[in-house]
Parts: C-alpha cells; structure tokens; sequence
C-alpha cells in the first residue's frame, strides 16, 4: 500500500495536545464485557447491537406485531447495561441496530424483510430507523431506562448516517419519546463520503461526537466492496483519498470542539493509530486484542509530538 503521508494538517501545529489521545475498546457482544473492560480501555467506542439483537432469533418488526415489545427492550437493556457496568464513569458509545435487511432473513419474521439486490446500500442504520420509528422506538425505550437508572455515561450513535437531516430528524423522534436530548450525548458514524463533505453542517445540527467507521468509509470511498475477495488488493485503507476525507473531518471536528474518534478496524491499526494521532484524532476504538499496542503506538507518537514541541520552544 502507498505509504502513509506524513504531512500534518494546518492546524495540528496549533492545537497542542492538552489531554492525550483515549484509547477506547469495541465490544461486540456483552459476554465480552469484562474482557474489554480488563484491557483498561479508556471506554467502549463502539457497543455494536447487532449480534445480541440477531442472536434474538426474531426481527424487531416480530416483536412489534407479537405484542412482546417488553421482552425486546429488556434484552437490549440488560446486554447494554453488562458493558455499562463494566465501564463505570466511562463513556460507552452504544450504536443504534445496523443489521443489513439480509442478516434478518432467515429469523422468525425475516420473510417480512425487503429482498435487495445490494443490503450494503440498502434499508439499514439510521435509514431503517426513520423509516420504522416503532423500530427505532424500541431502542430508545432501553437507552431511556438506562439513563433514567443514572448511567449518563451511556452515549448513541446512529450508523449510515448521510445527511444532518438524518441526525435533527432522529434527535426529534428521541425528543418526542421523552430524551432529555440537549442532555444525552448523541453522535454519528462518519462511514459515508457524503457525511465528511457535510461535516460542518452535522456539527451544527448539535453532533457531539463523530466516529470513523472505516471498513465502510473505505468501501463507499473507493468503490470497493469489503466483503469481496476479487478485490480485496484494492480495499486500502491508506489510499490518499481516504486520508484526505479522515484528515478533513478531524480537523472540522478540531476546530469546533467535537470529539472524533475511529471504530473501525484501521483503529486497530498501530501505523494508521500513529497517522491518526499525528493529525489529531482525539480518540481511537479498538478491538480487544488490538488495545494494548494501539495504547503504545498512542504513547510513542504523543511523546515524539511534545518532545518537538518541547525543543522549538526552548
Ligand atoms: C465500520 O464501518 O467501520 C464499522 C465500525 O461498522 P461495521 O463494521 O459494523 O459496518
Ligand atoms: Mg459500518
């Protein structure tokens, strides 16, 4: 792969770093909870719900028409609430469901799912969830119990998100099920071009965190589908055009105070880590086994960024 660029960004010089990069955990599933939380994780970055909620055996809509509302959101609330609580005072970012409609199929109501052709680019993430605010309903009805139970350290991103519209819209459905939303913190996935071109604008509409989500950003980037083995050589998670897009959102995120973090599996990535830190990420998320060397990548190239500093000042 091309080398990765080593030329910092205009205002990287100008922003020296205050509080160092967090290394944060991704966690999967909530049987892996305390491992993640033994890492010493400085937070989950991504709560993925996909595989509890896939592991249900039924789709959400199944619920919904079964009249066992109550049985969905207790699942989600208990699993949520077991990395919740191996994580105390930390924040953990909890995406909202992102299963491609295929995933659903071949559960107890799967045959309701819509067929297509391309379920990467179809009904899922934030997309399905405006669409099915019952859906969408069902996860905020666990995130409300959780907060109204003290654990305000419990964030929500939404995926796929690919306008601020998608956020504001999103926001008002929480506002209108009772979120306290100037008050919880709620953020996005930065996973398609579109939504690093309208960064400013997602800024905004009041985003307080913005999270790369790579395996896809790099897939809708350059066109090349992640899961296929016939061009797997093309899938460069450091070609300069994704870069260019990572360097663009950090610095937007930068200069209006944001928090931007990665999820993706480059941020398990100690050489793209060190790139990132250099061009002022101000949090990565990791997988388990990935934490304790992107922990160090963290700390060689924070040291090498103040002893530089150190030495032009003196
Ligand atoms: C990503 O796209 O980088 C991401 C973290 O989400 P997922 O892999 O679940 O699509
Ligand atoms: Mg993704």
């Amino acid at each position: 792969p091309p080398a990765v660029s080593r030329a910092a960004p205009a205002t990287a010089a100008a922003a020296p770093i205050i509080t160092g990069t967090l290394v944060k955990v991704n966690v999967s599933l909530p049987e892996a909870a305390a491992r993640a939380a033994a890492t010493g994780a400085d937070g989950v970055g991504l709560l993925r719900i996909e595989h509890l909620i896939l592991g249900l055996g039924k789709t959400p809509s199944w619920y919904i028409e079964h009249g066992a509302e109550e049985e969905f959101i207790t699942e989600l609330y208990t699993g949520i609430k077991t990395v919740l609580d191996a994580f105390p005072g930390k924040p953990v970012w909890v995406r909202t469901l992102d299963a491609p409609t295929d995933e659903f199929r071949n559960m107890e109501g799967g045959e309701e799912e819509p067929i297509e052709h391309n379920p990467m680019l179809g009904w899922r993430g934030i997309r399905r969830d405006l669409e099915s605010p019952d859906q969408f309903g069902l996860q905020v009805e666990a995130f409300k119990r959780l907060w109204a139970a003290g654990y305000d350290n419990l964030g929500v991103m939404f995926p796929m998100v690919n306008h601020p519209d998608e956020f504001t819209r999103a926001r008002a459905i929480m506002k209108d099920l009772g979120v306290d939303v100037d008050n919880v913190t709620l953020g996005i996935m930065i996973e398609i071009p579109s939504s690093v071109v309208l960064i400013e604008d997602f800024i905004r509409a009041g985003i307080r965190f913005a999270s790369f989500g790579t395996n896809d950003l790099i897939q809708y980037t350059l066109a090349i589908d992640r899961n296929n083995e016939h061009v797997a050589e093309m899938y460069q998670p450091e070609h300069p055009a994704v870069l260019r897009l990572i360097d663009y959102a950090i610095s937007a995120c930068r200069r209006h105070g944001v928090e931007c973090s990665i999820c993706g599996q480059a941020g398990s990535d100690p050489r793209m880590v060190t790139w990132l830190v250099e061009h002022g990420i101000s949090s990565v998320s990791a997988n388990i086994d990935a934490v304790r060397r992107i922990r160090e990548a963290v700390a060689r190239k924070e040291k090498q960024i103040l002893l530089e500093a150190a030495r032009r000042n003196a």
